[in-house]
This record gives C-alpha cells, structure tokens and sequence, in this order.
C-alpha cells in the first residue's frame, strides 16, 4: 500500500469534466460536511471546482473559523539556510538543472557555523535546512554533520534535500532531526516524466512515496505540496489534499504541512503561460482547511509581502521570515545565485510585527527534544 494506489485509482478521471459539472446544490452539501467537520474526496474537489470561486468568501470564514479551532491565533515561524545549489537534475522549468551555468556553492561546515549562529541571532528556534539534489555533492555524511551543527543552535532542525532512503531518514532522526519537506512538483505522471528530463528525480514513484518513508522513520512533521503551475492547478491541489489526508490516516502522530508554492519564473526555454491567480490560490489554500481542518498550512517568502498579509488569516499556521535563498546568503561576502526570487524581503522582527496588529501570536518555538 502506498499513495500510489489514490494516483492509480484517479487515472484516467476526467477533473475537468467533472469540475464543470459540480452544481450550486452539490457544493454547498460539502460546504455543511466541512462545517460539521466530516469531509470526503468528493467534498475536495467540489471546493475546487468553479462552485468555489463563486463562494470563496464563504469558504474564506469557514477556513478561519476551523483554523482558529484546533491553531488558535498562532503563527510558527521558521527560516530556511541553504548549504548548497549543486544538482544533478534536469528540470526544464527552473534555472538551476545541472546544465546551467550559474554561480553554485556549498557552505564548508566553518561556514556552516557561521551563518546558524547569524540566523539564531533572531528568536527563531525552527530552521530549514536545503541543499539541491546533488547526492555526489553533498551526500549523506555532509547532510548528517550539517543537521549535527544546526542542532547546536536550534531546537527543530526539518531537512528540505533530495529524496532519502528510510534507513537514512532514520539515522537523521537519531541526530536530532524532526522534519522533512519534499514537494512533489506535479502528480500528474505523464506531464512529470516530461518536465524531469534526467536525473534521479526522474523517479516519480520514489520520489512519491518520499513522504511516506519520512513519516515511517517517524518524523515529526512532513511538508509536501506541488509547485503549482506545472500542471492543472486544481488537480494537483486535489493530489496535494489527498496525499496529505493519506499521510495523516497511516500516521496519526505525524504533523502534515500544506505548501502552495506557484511557479512565477522559468528560463526561457520553459514560459509560462498561466501563472496561478491570487484566487486560485486562495481558493487552493481554504479547500485544503476545510478537507482537512488539522493540517498544518505554510506560506513561504515566495509570495510577496502584501499578499501574504492578507491571506495569512485565512488559514495559515506556519511562514518564513527574515530568509536569504542563495547559498552564504545570511553571513558570507560571496553568496551564490538565488534558488528563488525573494518577494517578501522583510525581517523576522518585521513580520511578528505584522501578525500582532492582525491579533495574531507569532510562535518562535514549538518544539524541542527531551533528552
Ligand atoms: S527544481 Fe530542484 S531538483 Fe530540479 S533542477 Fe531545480 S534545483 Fe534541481
């Protein structure tokens, strides 16, 4: 049994035809089974579908209403170090595939040190650490040193890095390691196998069950999603939901983290045509809270300042601050290229700041390990 059966058991499903065809009738009935906190597959894609832009405001106070529920007025906060941007893949749609020539670095572990005891400078006790998916760069004795050292200064160390084995996600955990993100790009298999043109992320079945291994070795928190954009937006958000739902039923000890990334920049060899609107975005995110009132829902510093302040009362429990996306970006006088665009440049002090006058509570610390 893996998520694989769900991907397997909708291929072929004609999302398309079946969104144009969920009435005003059928969505509010799934806008009552969310109320009363019992949502099935079928009430997810009904959000999805035009119904719920037609009622996006109402499924906008339904997503506070259940965030406040099981989250309160709380926000975590985390921040991202990348070690490195070496990769060994080949996909068409991001700047930094193998065969690109940019500016690429990997932190040696002095370096290491430095920029964690920069980042700790801010109360923020929750770091990401990310590395590219270059296993002959920085393999596995690297990654374990590296979460050694950051678990000097911060209390939960999740790892964003290429796909691991389950011995090895068990290993980590023993270091101290607590989290594990790894998105999924698109569930659609076919568009996946288009876009993935070499390398070990060609591998959409191992990649698929990456998730799963990381709750297996026993995780605590697994942050999944798309990047959103690559495929149908709608059906990737339906896969994301799902895949989420999977991961919390198999492991109810797990926390599972919702992440919405879009794509918005591509070489030019890949342009984007349909850049996924503000509103489907919201529409993406409120469907995900009212399928699944406990998820954990993450925005990153992708999305600029202005949109993540108005949507971060929507249903957001989790959000960077303060981050830098090249490589020595935080200490070093030489970093690397970005491994995105930064649009929300503000700091950690700033954007606390921003969730207290909303009458949030910003969270610097949720966690930490008893010994
Ligand atoms: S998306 Fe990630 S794995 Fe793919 S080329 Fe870019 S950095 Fe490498």
């Amino acid at each position: 049994m893996s998520f694989y059966s769900v991907i397997e058991k909708y291929r072929g499903f004609r999302f398309q035809d079946y969104f144009e065809n969920v009435t005003e009738e059928m969505f509010l009935r799934s806008l009552r089974h969310a109320e009363e906190e019992r949502c099935s597959e079928i009430d997810l894609l009904n959000f999805l579908s035009p119904q719920g832009d037609r009622h996006l405001e109402e499924m906008a106070v339904l997503s506070q209403k259940l965030t406040r529920r099981y989250f309160g007025r709380t926000v975590s906060l985390y921040r991202p170090i990348y070690l490195a941007n070496y990769c060994s893949n080949g996909c068409v749609y991001c700047g930094f595939s193998s065969l690109n020539r940019i500016k690429r670095r990997q932190l040696t572990f002095e370096e290491i040190e430095e920029e964690a005891a920069e980042i700790a400078k801010s109360q923020v006790r929750h770091i990401l650490m990310l590395t590219g998916e270059a296993p002959g760069k920085s393999d596995f004795t690297y990654l374990k040193t590296a979460a050694k050292i950051l678990k000097k200064y911060f209390d939960s160390v999740s790892i964003e890095v290429y796909p691991l084995s389950l011995e090895q996600y068990s290993e980590l955990k023993e270091i101290g390691v607590d989290g594990l993100t790894v998105y999924q790009e698109t569930y659609d298999e076919a568009i996946y196998d288009k876009l993935h043109l070499y390398g070990p992320k060609k591998d959409y079945r191992f990649r698929l069950d990456t998730p799963e291994r990381g709750a297996k070795a026993g995780l605590r928190v697994i942050g999944i999603g798309a990047l959103f954009g690559l495929g149908d937006p709608m059906s990737d958000g339906f896969f994301s939901g799902m895949h989420a739902a999977y991961l919390l039923h198999h492991y109810p000890d797990t926390e599972v983290a919702l992440s919405i990334p879009r794509i918005k920049k591509a070489p030019e060899t890949f342009p984007i045509t349909d850049i996924v609107s503000d509103s489907d975005f919201v529409k993406l995110l409120v469907s995900f809270r009212l399928f699944l009132p406990r998820v954990a829902l993450n925005v990153s510093t992708r999305e600029s300042a202005d949109f993540r302040d108005r949507i971060v009362e929507l249903g957001i429990t989790k959000m960077s601050g303060g981050s830098k996306t090249d490589v020595g970006g935080y200490s070093g006088d030489d970093p690397s290229d970005e491994q995105f665009e930064i649009s929300d440049e503000r700091s950690v002090e700033e954007v606390a700041a921003m969730l207290k006058t909303k009458g949030l509570t910003p969270v610097y610390k949720d966690w930490w390990q008893l010994v």
